[in-house]
């Protein structure tokens, strides 16, 4: 007798970290910013890209076109309303994409029809069949979102859903929208749907879990076992609230555990580690040393007796190798004398992927680098880039702080963002202190200081330090990242990066008051 074991099912990873993870506190990006981050997101490999929320903002129409000229392989997805002009807004952003598709949500539960729709049962199906139609007739591929699905009546939904399958969605997405629900909950939906709703089994049904409960992760894996084939997911699980389902937790579930839920994806694993070391650098926020799968010290084995077992086998207290998400077995130095492709090799491991002419400027920067300092680090060539992203900012020239008598003083010298030389000089407390008062005066931005923190990252020769800033303006959250081997300076570039941001997010329209499925 023989057991015939299906190949496992292969479940499509829909990223979102360009837009509900974008749309969280403090994770802002410019579109340029967010162009590096979906090349890293489509060498990464997954299936489909969430670029942004036309409707909602210049700037999300922006980087959706900048992606769409660009990515040819991925699917790229717009979010829109079920209204004609986010449709046609939404067709606009993605007009000469390759693999287009359009991302359509209304609430569904009984508390958001009330409360934020103002519609009964009856307007929401005509509401979702005439979108999810005319969407369709202009753009073929449609993703309908039943928004807070977890908390919407079991027979309700499902007529919702055979609406959107009757009208053209190919694929259903059932969120998860507060965060609410439990992995044996959110299972028996998917099977229950799928089994029953008319036209359910020709299209994909999709996850998208929030992580109020922590459970986002496990939630998601839990509706692959319900018969999920999609699962919406950002890297380092950012997004609105206590954010997503993390993607490189789901896909390493999927691949560690590959035997117990015979699914998996495309993802290429070893890429993980580079593109979320991207992220934390893009939006300014580090992740948590003990953050499972990406976070420092997700292997490392500090306690004696894990390093004796460890010595012996490796299976003793490592499910997963380091080297199968991407962390680098050693530091590789270049120098004078490394040439064009060692300089990419390296600047691909950091996460970054660039065309031939954006590499020509970035080793120009390199080689006059060299001229300066005997080794070039992982920090300097993340600097560079760094500077080149925020070009259209506020950015550093020359600073002076002298901390005699019992006022400290600081003078900064500043490009602003047409190009101009800002000189300004101010006194504080301590040099700190002086020098954000400088800052501020020379860019006309008031900050008021959330947290603080400076820390030392790299080691030995390679040892920074890093200043990381959180601040509120005007009831938004901000943060933002320097890094230098002096701390004060480090602190200037922080500042200067939240405020570069904040200035990035004012000019975009942001509208607050649109919600998200
Ligand atoms: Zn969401």
């Amino acid at each position: 007798m023989s057991t015939i074991i299906p190949s496992p099912a292969q479940v499509r990873i829909f990223d979102t970290t360009l837009r509900d993870g974008e749309q969280s506190p403090g994770c802002s990006m410019s579109p340029s910013q967010k162009l590096v981050m979906a090349r890293a997101l489509a060498e990464l490999g997954v299936d489909v890209i969430e670029t942004g929320f036309p409707a909602s903002s210049h700037s999300d129409r922006e980087a959706a076109a900048l992606i769409a000229r660009e990515l040819r392989q991925t699917t790229l997805c717009v979010l829109s309303r079920c209204t004609p002009g986010d449709i046609e807004a939404s067709v606009r952003a993605l007009e000469g994409a390759a693999r287009p598709r359009i991302h359509l949500f209304l609430s569904t539960s009984p508390l958001h029809r009330e409360f934020k729709l103002r519609m009964g049962r009856e307007q929401v199906l005509e509401a979702v069949s005439r979108s999810v139609a005319a969407a369709r007739a202009l753009v073929e591929d449609i993703e309908f979102s039943a928004e807070d699905a977890l908390r919407t009546e079991e027979d309700f939904l499902a007529e919702v859903i055979a609406e959107a399958i009757a009208a053209g969605a190919g694929t259903i997405n059932l969120p998860d929208t507060v965060g609410y629900t439990t992995p044996g909950e959110i299972r028996g939906l998917f099977e229950r749907m799928i089994a029953h709703v008319p036209g359910a089994r020709d299209v994909v049904f999709s996850t998208h879990c929030h992580n109020d409960l922590g459970l986002a992760v496990a939630n998601s894996l839990a509706a692959i076992e319900g018969g999920a084939r999609q699962v919406e997911c950002s890297v380092n699980g950012i997004g609105e609230r206590a954010g997503n389902a993390a993607l490189e937790e789901v896909v390493m579930g999927l691949k560690v555990r590959g035997a117990y839920f015979n699914a998996d994806t495309a993802i290429d694993t070893a890429r993980i580690v580079p593109t979320s070391q991207l992220l934390q650098r893009l939006v300014g926020m580090p992740v948590q040393r003990n953050k499972a799968v990406v976070g420092a010290n997700a292997f490392a084995h500090e306690a004696g007796i894990h390093q004796h077992g460890m010595l012996r086998h490796r299976g003793t207290y490592e499910i997963m190798r380091p080297e199968d998400v991407g962390w680098p077995s050693s530091q590789m130095v270049l120098g004078r004398h490394s040439g064009r492709a060692a300089v990419e090799q390296r600047l691909r491991a950091l996460g970054y992927l660039l065309e031939e002419a954006e590499l020509e400027l970035v080793f120009a920067d390199f080689k006059a680098l060299c001229e300066k300092q005997r080794v070039v680090h992982d920090s300097d060539l993340q600097a560079l880039m760094q500077d080149g992203a925020d070009s259209q900012g506020y950015r550093l020239a020359s600073m002076t702080v002298s901390d005699a008598g019992h006022r400290a003083r600081a003078t900064v010298e500043l490009s602003d963002p047409d190009g101009d030389r800002l000189f300004e000089t101010a006194e504080g407390d301590g040099p700190v202190d002086a020098l954000f008062a400088a800052l501020a005066r020379a860019t006309g931005v008031d900050l008021t200081l959330e947290s603080y923190q400076v820390h030392s990252v790299g080691l030995g020769a390679d040892a920074r330090g890093e200043a990381n800033l959180s601040v509120r303006y005007e009831g938004e959250d901000y943060d933002g990242t320097g890094t230098s081997k002096d701390i004060i300076e480090a602190s200037a570039l922080a500042w200067l990066d939240v405020a570069n941001r904040l200035l990035r997010a004012r000019d975009g329209v942001k509208n607050s008051e649109l919600a998200e499925a």
